[in-house]
């Protein structure tokens, strides 16, 4: 017996599953995903899973995220997995690999950092060993659950 789909499938797109529910709001926000016009969009919010016990998962019709959208969600989301749907067949499923650097994502939260003073963008570097995201002007260190983005 096959397994029912909690959420119905799409042809072409992109799912974002094992979304922590309390995550939810925040991706949806992160990903604006109320300027995709010509997508549909289907959001299940509590569905169960074996993995987390319950989850949160996005379907996404006709549309692919860049990889500045995705370095946010890797932050913001970062043991979720992502899904490209080609002709209703998984192409391409992973987990969101954490980039080594972060260009105009998060906000430094030194007031005193350049990038909080000047027009310029944020640079950030990620630490693997510590876990936490390094201001690239001023060193200011910020636990990834701490980040706030730039958009
Ligand atoms: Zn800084």
């Amino acid at each position: 017996m096959s397994k029912q789909l909690q959420v119905a499938a799409i042809q072409n797109g992109t799912v974002i599953d094992h979304i922590p529910n309390e995550k939810l709001v925040e991706v949806v926000r992160l990903l604006h995903l109320e300027r995709l016009p010509n997508s549909s969009i289907m959001i299940g919010y509590n569905l169960n899973s074996e993995q987390l016990g319950h989850k949160s998962l996005i379907k996404v019709s006709n549309h692919y995220f860049s990889k500045e959208e995705l370095d946010t969600l890797c932050i913001a989301i970062p043991n979720a997995t992502l899904s490209i749907i080609e002709d209703y067949q998984i192409k391409e499923k992973r987990a969101f690999d954490m980039p080594s650097d972060f260009d105009n994502i998060v906000v430094c939260p030194n007031p005193m950092c350049i990038t909080n003073n000047e027009p310029m963008p944020t640079k950030f570097h990620y630490c693997a060993d510590k876990k936490v995201l390094k201001c690239h002007y001023c060193g200011k260190e910020v636990e990834t659950d701490e980040v706030r983005f730039t958009k």
